[in-house]
């Protein structure tokens, strides 16, 4: 499957992508994870991303489509993705057209995850992930704590709170999003390609999803 998954940060689109991915081996493609993995690498990508990130700003469009344009070409994005965190604005929206039209791919939907504002803010300032780059796998508190106090259950690795998840740079990720990103459900909407679905469960939003493609 080839979808955009739209939705305010915390609306579930890691979740509910990495869910998608064990239904037909399509790869999940987070451009957050792979800015932190970047930052965290220190490559020339993660020190210009930085101060973008740790103020809850977007990171410029340039950037990113940089990091898109190759992305999408590697082969294990040739059986399907799952565009989790990406396109952020509309002119990233546009030339993510330009880009699946010069490569001939077709997209088969863009699902808006709808979900309240206040689960948004206690999912966001309990969430926790995994600092190894390479993992990054996340956690929550309330609902699901690692085994092990700060420790990652897979890799091992320390499991911290985002810099971007304090409750300042929160409410500057979701001011963003309604400014810069929420106009998309209309680009894709005038596409013919926007499928809203609205829940807090990940699984009624999987099952929503499947049903729309005839999984
Ligand atoms: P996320 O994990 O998707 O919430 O992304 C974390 C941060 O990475 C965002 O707050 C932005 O600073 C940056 N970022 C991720 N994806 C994009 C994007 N498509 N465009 C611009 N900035 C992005």
């Amino acid at each position: 499957m080839k979808l955009i998954l739209l939705g305010a940060p915390g609306a579930g689109k890691g979740t509910v992508a990495k869910m998608l991915t064990a239904i037909d081996g399509s790869v999940q493609i987070s451009t957050g994870d792979i800015l932190r993995g970047a930052v965290q690498a220190g490559t020339d990508l993660g020190k210009e991303a930085q101060g973008y990130m740790d103020r809850g700003d977007l990171v410029p469009d340039s950037l990113i489509m940089g990091i898109m344009e190759n992305r999408l070409q590697e082969d294990d994005c040739q059986k399907g993705f799952l565009l989790d965190g990406f396109p952020r604005t509309i002119p990233q929206a546009e030339a993510l057209t330009e880009l699946l039209s010069k490569l001939d791919i077709k997209l088969d939907m863009a699902v808006d995850i709808e979900v309240p504002r206040d689960v948004i803010l206690d999912r966001l300032c309990t969430r926790r992930t995994c600092e190894n780059g390479d993992c990054q796998l996340i956690y929550n508190v309330k609902s699901n704590p690692p085994k092990k106090e700060g420790i990652c259950d897979k890799c091992g690795s320390a499991v911290i709170q985002r810099a971007d998840e304090t409750e300042e740079a929160i409410s500057h990720r979701l001011e963003t999003y309604n400014e810069k990103t929420a106009p998309l459900i209309g680009f894709y909407t005038k596409a013919g390609l926007t499928k809203t679905v609205t829940g807090t469960s990940s699984d009624a939003v999987v099952a929503a999803i499947k049903e729309s493609l005839s999984l």
